[in-house]
């Protein structure tokens, strides 16, 4: 394209600092999201991390109390016993004086206890410790030595004594023991020894757990020595409980923390040495401990991974949703930028077409290099090599130089006054001197706001318009003879009553502003009806003829008309013309026609050619003026018609062939009807 400016590069290549705004604005939303993230997360961690140390308080607590419970019925148990007065009458009664009888009414009551309490066996041993009866009848053996002396301090103390659970070869089962004093009166008899299963009563309590967890547990433990005794069974190890043990030294154990006096959340690590968060709390009345854990690993970090999955993912999904829709937006820009490209070459091919028939070319003028950039069709109206350019020098040297000076002039003008230039003038074709008509067309353009600061330019079109030119000459001489065939007579070629009328009207307004006479002469051809009756009626045309020529030719001055009236009657318009004049005109063009000798034998006596009798007549505007009576074209026109044909009248009457004047009187005349 030769009309597009090399200055004038996109608007946005101009502003790289819009570019770099516009990427701080997208790294300040993304540093905006991703502080927004971590703020996000780190209170839905913390948040989550109170949850769970709630949860796990409140399960600890609760299990905590139901084993603190259970170990109290046990003791209720035993002190109920105890207090049982028909019950220790009864084995007062069997030990002091035995029989079956005596023997069934105690083991009865044992029974009961073993069944409807759920004790896992019960004994009634003597003072010294020796067992006596169980439910099913009297058994061998003593009291195994912690029970022995938990016997002693009973019988000392009067009260129940609880024997802490541990595993022993009497059982097949872990166990726990109270020993339930029994007194007659103030004198002691023995104890019944209750001994539960704690598998069956007491670790279902611990295996309860609310929540579905893959590591959660709660473990009873007891400091024994310088360990730490595992009562209950452990969830993550296959070793039968109160066998497991850990050394106080390992003080991260949150075991060894519980018995070392550390109560409520801790952070530590189990028996495994997996990370964990523990609960302790304290067994009421007892040395025992419940430590509920969870792992770290299960409790924050698989909620952590969770967590960066909730929040990430919809994150990841809006941005992923963002690029689709981006790259979605610039696949479509670039599909409409390219459906327009096509549409705009389509357009400029239509154009080159529609200029290449009206032969029309485009320029584009820079006011700063002082060059025309063309179009092809441009360079070919001008006769140039197609090189797209064309200097100031070379179009001022192509142009008419009768023309030069003007156009110049007016191209100078349109370019001081910024306004738009339509002209047509004529050049030189620089590539074979042919005079051609070209019309420009152009209009200055104001340099854009992306363009600021670089000069105006002019653009415009050039049409060749020679053959339309041509045309109109042609048409404008047609039209001008038209109109002179429509106002001369066809036989004589002189001017017809048409002409005549029109001359009239607009000599006596001329004649009226210049103030110079005005003179009309009637010619009429003595005899003629004579002349076609005698030589017929085309030697009658000829003879007209030939006398409208004597006639044309005696005037000359601008404005004077011959004029063809009717018939044989002819009018002549002498302006600037006073009555003296017109007559010596008068007599002029007689003598004239008289000259020609046309042959007229039928002229009647005395006389053997064509003559002609002519009245003469004159008005004065300014006489007129100065009388008060100056009349209008038309009024004019008949006055000077009718004075003519008067002073005719009296030619024809003074014998023919000869000139006469109409009184020089103005008389207003009545309109012609
Ligand atoms: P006068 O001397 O009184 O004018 O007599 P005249 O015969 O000329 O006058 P008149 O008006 O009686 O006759 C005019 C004749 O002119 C009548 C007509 O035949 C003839 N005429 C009029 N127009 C034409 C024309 O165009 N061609 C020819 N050949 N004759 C014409
Ligand atoms: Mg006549
Ligand atoms: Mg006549």
């Amino acid at each position: 394209m030769p009309f597009s400016s090399p200055s004038s590069p996109p608007p946005l290549a101009r502003s790289p600092w819009i570019w770099g705004l516009l990427a701080l604005v997208v790294l300040a939303l993304l540093g905006g999201i991703a502080w927004g993230l971590q703020v996000t997360y780190q209170a839905r961690a913390q948040e989550h991390r109170h949850q769970i140390e709630r949860e796990l308080l409140a399960i600890s607590q609760l299990q905590a109390r139901s084993v603190g419970e259970w170990r109290e019925r046990r003791l209720l148990d035993a002190m109920a016993l105890s207090d049982d007065a028909l019950f220790a009458r009864a084995v007062a009664d069997w030990l002091h004086a035995p029989s079956m009888a005596r023997q069934t009414l105690v083991r009865e009551r044992l029974r009961i206890l073993e069944e409807r309490a759920r004790y896992s066996a019960v004994y009634l041993v003597d003072t010294a410790g020796r067992l006596l009866l169980a439910p099913d009848g009297p058994r061998p053996g003593h009291l195994p030595d912690p029970e022995q002396q938990a016997l002693q301090q009973a019988l000392q103390q009067a009260q129940a004594m609880l024997v802490e659970p541990r595993r022993d070869a009497i059982f097949a089962f872990p166990f726990l023991g109270v020993i339930a004093p029994l007194f007659d009166g103030i004198e002691p008899l023995g104890a019944v020894w209750l001994v539960t299963d704690v598998r069956t009563t007491l670790y279902p309590l611990l295996e309860s757990w609310p929540t579905n967890s893959r590591t959660a547990e709660s473990m009873l433990v007891q400091r024994s020595g310088d360990e730490v005794l595992y009562l209950s069974p452990l969830r993550h190890r296959n070793e039968p409980p109160l066998t497991a043990r850990l050394s106080m030294a390992q003080t991260d154990n949150t075991a060894v923390q519980a018995v070392r006096g550390g109560r409520g959340i801790l952070y530590g690590r189990d028996y495994r040495g997996e990370n964990v968060l523990a609960v302790v709390s304290a067994v009421l009345d007892s040395p025992w401990f419940l430590v509920s854990e969870v792992d770290i690993a299960e409790a924050f970090t698989d909620v952590q991974a969770r967590e960066w999955w909730s929040l990430g993912l919809p994150i990841g999904l809006v941005l992923l949703l963002g690029g689709f829709l981006t790259a979605f937006w610039q696949w479509n820009a670039r599909r409409r930028e390219r459906r327009l490209q096509r549409e705009l070459e389509r357009h400029l091919r239509w154009l080159d077409t529609a200029q290449k028939a009206a032969a029309v070319g485009y320029f584009a003028y820079d006011t700063e290099s002082q060059e025309f950039i063309i179009s092809p069709m441009v360079s070919q109206i001008y006769g140039l090599p197609a090189d797209g350019r064309m200097g100031l020098d070379q179009w001022t040297a192509l142009l008419h130089p009768q023309e030069r000076a003007h156009i110049l002039a007016v191209h100078g003008q349109a370019m001081a006054e910024r306004s738009p230039l339509r002209m047509q003038y004529r050049i030189l074709r620089a590539s074979d001197q042919q005079v051609r008509w070209v019309q420009v067309w152009a209009e200055y353009e104001k340099p854009s706001q992306a363009e600021k600061g670089s000069a105006p330019r002019m653009t415009g079109t050039v049409q060749d318009i020679t053959e339309r030119k041509l045309t109109e000459e042609q048409l404008a001489g047609y039209r001008s003879a038209l109109e002179a065939q429509v106002r001369t007579d066809p036989l004589t070629q002189v001017a017809n009553r048409r002409a005549l009328d029109e001359a009239v009207a607009s000599e006596w307004s001329r004649a009226a502003r210049s103030g110079s006479a005005l003179s009309l002469l009637m010619v009429d051809v003595d005899h003629f009806k004579a002349y076609n009756d005698h030589y017929g009626h085309v030697a009658g045309d000829h003879c007209l003829r030939q006398v409208a020529q004597a006639l044309s030719s005696a005037v000359g001055r601008a404005g004077e008309v011959v004029a063809r009236y009717g018939g044989e009657e002819f009018a002549v318009l002498l302006p600037h013309t006073d009555l003296p004049a017109a007559l010596a005109m008068a007599e002029h063009m007689r003598a004239a026609v008289s000259a020609l000798a046309l042959e007229h034998r039928a002229a009647g006596p005395g006389n053997r050619h064509v003559t002609v009798s002519i009245g003469v007549t004159c008005l004065h505007p300014q006489e007129l003026m100065a009388s008060g009576a100056f009349p209008e074209a038309a009024e004019a026109a008949r006055a000077l018609f009718y004075q003519a044909d008067s002073a005719l009248y009296n030619a024809k009457k003074a014998g023919r062939d000869t000139v006469m004047a109409c009184p020089a009187t103005w008389q207003p005349l009545e309109p012609a009807a």
